[in-house]
């Protein structure tokens, strides 16, 4: 079949919550995709900030061969070694204590509020804690992750949502200690913010929200989900701000294409769980957690970290001079390799050109190009992309001119 008739059908079959790229990807190899037509792509998307070590990675896919040989899944009424050892590692990055396994993103948000909440309840038996989330925050879709997310737009048709959250304007201290009352349990906040357009906390802000929360014992939950796992230079963005969150959610990258996540605190908020506070049937299966196993060794045994912080420069400089050289590019922002490029024209249009030469790309907000692509990206696969995304903004300036 050509790709047009898997588009076709998928058009008939699937619920239309997206409106998708008219492209039906196939398989991949290194920081390369290809489509079902044999058209290849250079990918600055990366599954949306998640496969981190590229497509076809030899030991990766071997690890889980060798895991779905031996054992698939078997519920957490029981131990398995892979869940263990996953759990063991995130610790010893994090410098946090417990880890609870989930199957994405938003089930850690959701874990993370529950623990909030279950921590404040333990200190006070009241029930109507409040949470300080922010504005052009991004946690995920479910009811509670849509809760403490701040776009109207997502949330207004599914209303009523969970109550008691209240929001605050993103790097601006005061705005949030507008919104502190005696209720407040928990400050929810990106490291940087990934959908919202790529804005990195300051530090001066995230370490006064850290005070805040010392000073009267609130839970800080930071979600690394995007920025995590060395995508912005250190393992944990939080790590670059000196502080440590009381709870951090991650996914995304963690797995590397196995969907999976995680919620990880210290023990002083952890213990506020107890059995039959929280479940799930496949969160930390053998299967998922090999994964994480064989993320976590990867990243050492490549230096995954230390790559990003030698080639993200580079990164910063070719979209650097592209803000010098067309009108239309306004600014960059991000770290590491999480950057967002400015436009001062809908970003669509421009992503749709360079799908056509064969570039992956995505948007964080309507004006925002995100480049999110796979942590060993060479200087080479980045001046490919600064060569095709030239070329579509020479291309949209000549017709501007028109
Ligand atoms: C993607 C994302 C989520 C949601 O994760 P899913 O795995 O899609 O459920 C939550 N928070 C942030 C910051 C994200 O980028």
């Amino acid at each position: 079949m050509t790709s047009q008739e898997y588009i076709d059908i998928a058009e008939e079959a699937l619920l239309h919550t997206y409106n998708r790229y008219q492209i039906v990807l196939d398989r991949g190899e290194g920081v390369y995709l290809y489509d079902t037509d044999g058209k290849r792509y250079l990918d600055f998307a990366a599954g949306i900030a998640v496969f981190a070590l590229g497509y076809k990675n030899e030991g990766y896919n071997e690890a889980l061969i060798q895991q779905i040989n031996k054992l698939i899944h078997t519920s957490n009424l029981y131990y398995n070694v892979p869940a263990v050892e996953a759990a063991v590692k995130i610790k010893k990055a994090s410098g946090m204590d417990r880890v609870f396994f989930t199957n994405s993103g938003t089930e850690a948000i959701e874990g993370a509020i529950k623990l909030a909440r279950k921590y404040a309840y333990q200190k006070d038996n009241t029930t109507d804690h409040e949470i300080i989330a922010m504005q052009h925050s991004f946690h995920g879709r479910s009811l509670g992750a849509l809760s403490v997310t701040g776009n109207v737009k997502y949330q207004e048709a599914f209303k009523p949502l969970i109550g008691g959250v209240k929001f605050a304007e993103f790097n601006d201290l005061d705005s949030v200690k507008e919104q502190i009352t005696e209720k407040t349990c928990a400050i929810i906040l990106e490291t940087v913010q990934g959908e919202g357009g790529i804005y990195p906390a300051e530090k001066e802000f995230l370490q006064g929200v850290r005070e805040l929360c010392d000073k009267r014992d609130i839970i800080l939950i930071l979600d690394e989900i995007q920025c995590g796992m060395g995508r912005t230079g250190t393992m944990f963005a939080w790590q670059q701000y000196g502080v440590k969150p009381d709870i951090m959610t991650v996914a995304k990258a963690l797995g590397c294409g196995i969907p999976v996540g995680a919620f990880v605190a210290v023990e002083r908020v952890a213990k506020a769980m107890q059995p039959g506070d929280h479940g799930t049937t496949y969160g930390g299966n053998p299967l998922a957690c090999a994964a994480v196993n064989r993320v976590f060794e990867l990243f050492e045994e490549g230096n995954i970290i230390e790559h990003v912080n030698e080639v993200s420069g580079y990164l910063e400089e070719k979209l650097e001079e592209m803000i010098k050289k067309y009108d239309i590019v306004k600014t960059r922002r991000g770290k590491g390799l999480m950057q967002g490029l400015e436009l001062t024209i809908p970003a669509q249009d421009i992503i749709l050109k360079a799908l056509q030469k064969g570039l992956i790309l995505i948007t964080a907000g309507q004006n925002i190009i995100r480049l999110v692509p796979p942590l060993i990206i060479t200087k080479e696969h980045i001046e490919e992309m600064a060569e095709i995304l030239n070329q579509v903004f020479e291309l949209k300036m000549m017709e501007m001119e028109k």
